[in-house]
């Protein structure tokens, strides 16, 4: 394998890639429009490697964000998507109260075996490279024995197994704090945070959903679940006792929560007015198609947990392995309740202020980063 350049060296950025790469839409005026601070571009030719890092803001700490590995239609759509992940990281993390930035990397292609291999160790030197300004994590695509092989080449790595001094899987933790947050809509909605007797629509019960349902039924609510795997819902059945829902009809029943752990763009013009929920909190990533979505869901009597924040217990898990002294357990689970602090937060001054709880956490998350960004120029000799 080629040696891949490291720590600064010459990875070649957009300001060097070949104009090729901008089509529809240029890469500055991408990275403009953004707001991003740059993109790299890396590529290896012994192994393949063909990536992208993306790093939106590192105003508030390094920009932390997952590596996805998945085929690409063309470079354009791999750097809009890498972009758009980017930035929603940089949310994310402020929004959570972390002292991170936000970062995404995609691996274009899904090699296997020893190309595979050779691909994440050159990702990992690429990753090496930018000497902190980004650390990678797991994503779609990717897997915890992929962060431990990356970590063979850079220290810039979370989520890598626990007998390396990692976190482990996110997932435990995502779901925790989507308990929590539901236990936040409760408040806000019923003046009580118990969960008691409510009825919650589990929309996908892989790693996180099967994990929240143990939760739930712990704290003596309804639960009814939907997944395209029969053989999951059969499983949930099973050990948990709760209700089995066609997939077609999770969005219509009628419910206290629904909480969609699945695909995101569950909700758009077509499904909102066919919802049957009081409200909704789950952890799927990007669940409405637009922004306007969040106006759509108000103006149906819906209340909208915003689901960065929601879905934000493993990254607050994951930022604990940064943190000095390393990864422990016990203190990163008293870390996740943030999010229930922020879920209410975000909620309480949506209502006050009248505005969308989606509004209320961009707003509370752009307010961090206003505040770092000043720090910076202030202490930035001009
Ligand atoms: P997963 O792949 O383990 O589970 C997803 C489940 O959804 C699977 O059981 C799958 O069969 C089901 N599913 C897929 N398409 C469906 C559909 N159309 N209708 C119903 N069910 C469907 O994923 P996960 O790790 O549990 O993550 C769930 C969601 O939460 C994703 O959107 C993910 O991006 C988001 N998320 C996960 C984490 C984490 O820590 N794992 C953190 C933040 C956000």
């Amino acid at each position: 394998m080629s040696e891949v350049p490291r720590h600064h060296e010459k990875w070649p950025t957009v300001r060097s890639a070949p104009a090729g790469y901008a089509r529809a839409v240029g890469v500055f005026d991408l990275l403009d429009t953004g707001g991003h601070e740059d993109v790299t571009w890396g590529h290896d030719q012994r192994s393949g490697l063909r990536a992208l890092v993306a790093v939106h803001s590192t105003a508030l700490g390094p920009a932390l964000g997952g590596v996805r590995m998945r085929p690409y239609p063309d470079e354009h759509a791999a750097l809009v998507d890498v972009l758009r992940l980017a930035r929603g990281m940089t949310y994310k993390a402020a929004a959570a109260g972390l002292d991170l930035g936000g970062g995404k990397a995609v691996i274009l292609g899904t090699p296997a075996g020893p190309e595979r291999e050779a691909q994440l160790r050159a990702f990992g030197r690429l990753v090496d490279s930018l000497g902190g300004r980004y650390v990678t994590a797991e994503d779609v695509g990717t897997s915890q024995a992929d962060m431990d092989l990356i970590r063979t080449e850079t220290s810039h790595v979370t989520g890598v197994s626990e007998h390396l001094g990692g976190s482990g899987d996110p997932s435990p933790a995502t779901a925790l704090g989507v308990l929590h947050a539901i236990a936040s809509v409760a408040e806000a909605l019923w003046g009580g945070s118990s969960l008691e007797g409510r009825h919650v629509v589990v929309l996908g019960v892989g790693k996180v959903g099967s994990a929240l349902v143990g939760h739930l039924t712990a704290a003596g609510a309804k639960v009814s679940v939907a997944d395209i795997d029969p053989a999951r819902v059969q499983a949930m059945v099973e050990h948990h006792g709760v209700a089995p829902l066609a997939v077609a009809d999770a969005l219509t029943q009628s419910c206290d929560v629904l909480a969609p752990c699945a695909l995101g763009a569950v909700f758009d013009a077509t499904t909102i007015p066919r919802l049957g929920a009081t409200a909704v909190c789950g952890s799927a990533n990007n669940q409405l198609a637009e922004a306007l979505d969040a106006v759509r869901l108000a103006d149906a009597g819906v209340l909208y947990a915003p689901d960065y924040v929601v879905s934000s217990g493993g990254i607050i898990n994951i930022a604990q392995e940064l943190s000095p002294g390393g990864y422990d357990r016990d203190r990163a689970t008293t870390a996740v309740g943030a999010v229930g602090h922020t879920t209410a937060r975000v909620l309480a001054d949506a209502a006050q202020r009248g505005i969308t709880p989606l509004e209320a956490a961009d707003q509370l998350a752009e307010s961090r980063l206003d505040a770092a960004s000043s720090r910076r120029r202030e202490t930035q000799p001009s």
